[in-house]
């Protein structure tokens, strides 16, 4: 059985991630897509969260499995028994930084192989940073996952400001207006 590892952040699942995702599963028996809990980063969505999103988002998808991991990419595929690491491809930009994680895996794990697929034409713009910041100012998302996804991120965006807004009515300082944690309370004012 190929069994594939799909490790990465998915903070939250884009259509360029899920592009990825049902093209792995034409190609190895399963998909393991593995979603990152790093303690140095602060994502919006919990790792809990964003194994959701994804199990909802690949429901139709039969033989792909979501699950959370914690430490090194390599240990996946370990815990898994996969002999393949997947990696998306945007640009140039992505791959040096690319080629020098996959030859460390390599280093790590001799027995695993990376295999990257480029992303389709028309998601190669497209990453979970891009979709926050668009969803922060009240873009429309439609072009970037789907609408189960994009609602959740509003949704995220609205608790976050309204929390942010009782902080502010609490403690209000110079400080804080400064730094625009208050501009939610300005703007409700
Ligand atoms: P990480 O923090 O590990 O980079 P991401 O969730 O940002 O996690 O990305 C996971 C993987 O998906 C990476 O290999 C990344 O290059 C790839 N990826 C992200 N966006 C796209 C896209 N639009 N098209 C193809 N691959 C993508």
């Amino acid at each position: 059985m190929k069994i594939a590892v799909y490790p990465g952040s998915f903070d939250p699942a884009t259509y360029g991630h899920l592009d990825v995702i049902r093209r792995a599963a034409v190609s190895f028996d399963k998909v393991i897509v593995g979603v990152l809990h790093n303690s140095s980063k602060s994502p919006l969505f919990s790792v809990q969260e964003r194994v959701n999103i994804l199990e909802k988002a690949t429901r139709d998808v039969p033989n792909v499995e979501v699950k959370p991991f914690e430490g090194l990419s390599v240990n996946l595929p370990r815990e898994n028994h996969a002999q393949v690491i997947i990696r998306g491809l945007r640009a140039v930009t992505d791959f040096e930084y690319e080629l020098q994680m996959a030859q460390t895996n390599r280093v790590l794990a001799p027995d695993v192989d990376t295999v990257f697929l480029t992303t389709s034409l028309e998601y190669a713009y497209l990453s979970s940073t891009i979709l926050k910041e668009v969803a922060h100012f009240g873009g429309d998302l439609s072009k970037f996952a789907p609408a189960e996804i994009t609602d959740a991120v509003i949704e995220k965006i609205r608790l976050t400001a309204d929390k942010q807004i009782s902080y502010c009515h609490i403690e209000r300082t110079v400080t804080e207006i400064e730094n625009k944690e208050c501009i939610y309370y300005e703007a409700a004012e």
